[in-house]
């Protein structure tokens, strides 16, 4: 049963406002991809929330100050409320944003989208090349979709917002990349090297390139930044590195509890998407209102400001800029999320990252060796 507080607790005037929700539908997804940041075990996972529920939630992080809302999963295209979610988020005033595969589009419901107001939507592609795309997604259709579907995104008025996880298998043809969503007309691209969470890290030797790779592919996205530039051409190129070969980690979700707000298809809710994995107990949507989940539950407050911080984090002049890095990461690597991100070259677990980098100088394992992301293997890797 759902409990309420009887009396609305006052916001912390140290606690800022969750601007940012991410409403992840769903688990479901068509698609396999062997670094997809969703946690291992999502086939476990507890019974999806309903329409009302979501949009309870919806009315809430609206009522606590959220202003944007990301609609992702999973695939979010297998909700069939997602006009209705849609639409209602964008009468309660957030700016709203669709995070697809591309999977399941059609121009009609991308019309549908429109019609209930939908800001935003962003297409994830595998690879510029359709065989090594369809390898990675495991759907021999996918890359014929996802083109058919970005160029209709763009007839439709939105910007071309496209997404390439960029990996072992993908980084050495990052110009064919470019190539392609220079001839798509995109008009923002990033080119998201991968994030060791999920099923990533599971993969995290078949997937992480070497620094080598790494250089020469910022290189020519910058030599590609700067033509498109001086041809006044509109297109956008986001690169980003994988902190694995940083020496000072990113500041993760700006802060713990500081502006996000995932709930999961269970109704789970996190400070970040990844927080799952963590010997937490998070609070779920379904026993308590968001309010009380931002401001007084366990889990939102269990990593908030620095009293929390052991050293080096603790006595450390950056701890104000990178919040000590990752919880996630720590916990993974390192086994206990308090400790500085062993991406910091001054936590004593650097060790971890700096072996990570010499296993990326080994020969990479062949795609089809990858783990990918399916029920059958996520039951698997769960042990059941
Ligand atoms: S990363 Fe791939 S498998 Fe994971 S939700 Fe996205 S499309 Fe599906
Ligand atoms: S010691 Fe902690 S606060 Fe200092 S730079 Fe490293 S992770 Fe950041």
């Amino acid at each position: 049963m759902r409990q309420t507080p009887q009396q609305p607790p006052s916001p912390s005037e140290t606690v800022g406002l969750p601007l940012w929700l991410l409403a992840e539908l769903t688990y479901r997804c068509p698609l396999q991809c062997p670094y997809c940041s969703n946690p291992l075990d999502f086939a476990l996972q507890g019974a999806e929330l309903t329409t009302d529920e979501w949009l309870g939630v919806i009315t809430e992080g609206r009522q606590l100050g959220a202003a944007q809302i990301g609609f992702s999963g999973g695939e979010p295209l297998v909700r069939t409320d997602l006009p209705e979610l849609i639409g209602e988020a964008r009468r309660l005033g957030y700016y709203t944003n669709l995070i697809t595969s591309g999977i399941g589009l059609t121009e009609q419901k991308i019309a549908d989208f429109q019609r209930a107001g939908l800001d935003h939507i962003q297409i994830s592609f595998q690879s510029s090349d359709e065989q090594i795309n369809n390898m990675l997604a495991n759907s021999h259709k996918a890359f014929a979709q996802k083109l058919a579907m970005a160029r209709a995104v763009k007839a439709h008025g939105y910007p071309m917002v496209l997404n390439f996880v960029i990996h072992r298998h993908n980084i050495d043809h990052i110009e064919r990349i470019i190539e392609l969503c220079i001839a798509l007309d995109a008009d923002f691209v990033e080119l998201a090297t991968c994030q060791f969470y999920g099923w990533a890290y599971l993969n995290r030797a078949g997937l992480l390139p070497t620094r080598e790779q790494l250089a020469r592919a910022e290189r020519i996205t910058n030599e590609y930044r700067a033509r498109l530039a001086a041809e006044g051409h509109p297109c956008k190129l986001i690169f980003v590195m994988p902190d694995y070969y940083e020496e000072r980690p990113k500041p993760c979700m700006s802060g713990w509890g500081s502006l996000f707000l995932t709930v999961t298809p269970d109704g789970t809710a996190l400070p970040c998407h990844g927080a799952r994995q963590l010997p937490i107990t998070f609070p779920n949507v379904r026993d308590h209102d968001l309010r009380h989940i931002w401001y007084e539950s366990f889990g939102f407050n269990r990593y908030r400001g620095r009293d929390w911080m052991p050293e080096p984090c603790r006595s450390c002049s950056e701890k104000d800029e990178d919040f000590g890095g990752c919880r996630c990461q720590a916990f993974m690597l390192t086994g206990n999320a308090a400790n500085a991100d062993p991406v910091c070259g001054k936590s004593p677990h650097h060790g971890v990252i700096v072996n990570a980098r010499t296993e990326a100088l080994g020969l990479p394992p062949a795609v089809q060796q990858l783990v990918f992301r399916n029920e059958r293997n996520s039951r698997r890797v769960s042990g059941v």
